[in-house]
């Protein structure tokens, strides 16, 4: 099972579940997790829903690598209305499938209209920045390290363009021109982290937010995740995330046009090569 689900109480534990690959994030793992999503939201014993990945990493981002890796396949999509990618060609099959597995999923997944956690141990990168900013609190252990190196790439950012509002524009630009690692304390300074716990005791600490969550009225939290959100997007995210993707693919689009492809030849192996520091 790429996607692991269960109900303890009123919580509803989601866990991406290939550690072997530091939980890359694949198609298949998307949809999984979008199935669960969908259960938690329509089980009224489920009042929060916590995120967590199997293993010893959260996640090391989107798949660019394992054997499962599977840009060219084809799911029911859900996230947005827009054509199959598989029989479309250059930035009209990159558009049309980031559309709806990256930024699409991620949108879709931030409206769940129940509070929901990440519970971050080890790495959390890029792609996997992705997951946990779009839970709406972040509980992280004190091995957590977090960074979105794609300017290696060439390419801006990922997909669901959320740097500025989690992090701050100071602190986003940091982490953008250096690629560089962040821990968990340095999250949490610049507020995009609300928990910092022994790595023995995420699971409990995480549990223990989500169990007093879990007390107040749903429909509540309901509204005041809503409010929330619209707050952020008044504040221009959702509108800067939309400009922030065209970049995103014009980026993909000179890669493709002038190196070996649209991720301008890096791998998985060279991007951890390089980030290794
Ligand atoms: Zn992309």
């Amino acid at each position: 099972m790429t996607v692991l689900y269960e109900r303890r109480g009123p919580v509803a534990l989601v866990t991406m579940n290939r550690p072997e690959y530091r939980n890359a994030q694949n198609s298949a793992m998307t949809y999984a997790l979008d199935d669960a999503f969908s259960r938690a939201v329509d089980d009224v014993q489920v009042k929060v829903i916590v995120l967590a990945g199997a293993g010893q990493h959260f996640s090391a981002g989107h798949d660019i690598g394992t054997p499962d890796r599977d840009v060219d396949k084809s799911f029911d999509r859900r996230a947005v209305v827009w054509w199959d990618h598989t029989d479309k060609e250059g930035g009209n099959q990159r558009f049309a499938r980031e559309s709806e597995v990256y930024l699409g999923m991620c949108r879709r997944w931030r409206e769940i209209p129940k509070p929901m956690i990440a519970s971050v141990q080890g790495a959390c990168i890029a792609g996997g920045l992705m997951l946990a900013w779009m839970c709406d609190l972040i509980v992280a252990s004190d091995d957590a390290f977090f960074a979105d190196p794609v300017v290696r790439m060439g390419i801006p950012g990922v997909e669901y363009f959320a740097h500025p509002w989690v992090l701050g524009p100071r602190a986003a630009r940091e982490i953008l021109f250096t690629g560089d690692r962040f821990t968990a304390a340095q999250a949490k300074e610049w507020g995009m982290v609300n928990r910092i716990v022994p790595r023995e005791d995420l699971e409990d600490e995480t549990f223990e937010l989500a169990g007093r969550i879990a007390e107040m009225p749903p429909f509540g939290l309901s509204l005041a995740k809503k409010a929330v959100n619209q707050a952020e997007d008044l504040m221009g995210m959702r509108s800067g995330m939309d400009s922030v993707f065209g970049l995103h693919h014009f980026a993909h689009a000179h890669n493709a046009e002038t190196s070996k492809d649209s991720l301008a030849g890096e791998s998985a192996r060279s991007m951890r090569d390089a980030g290794a520091r």
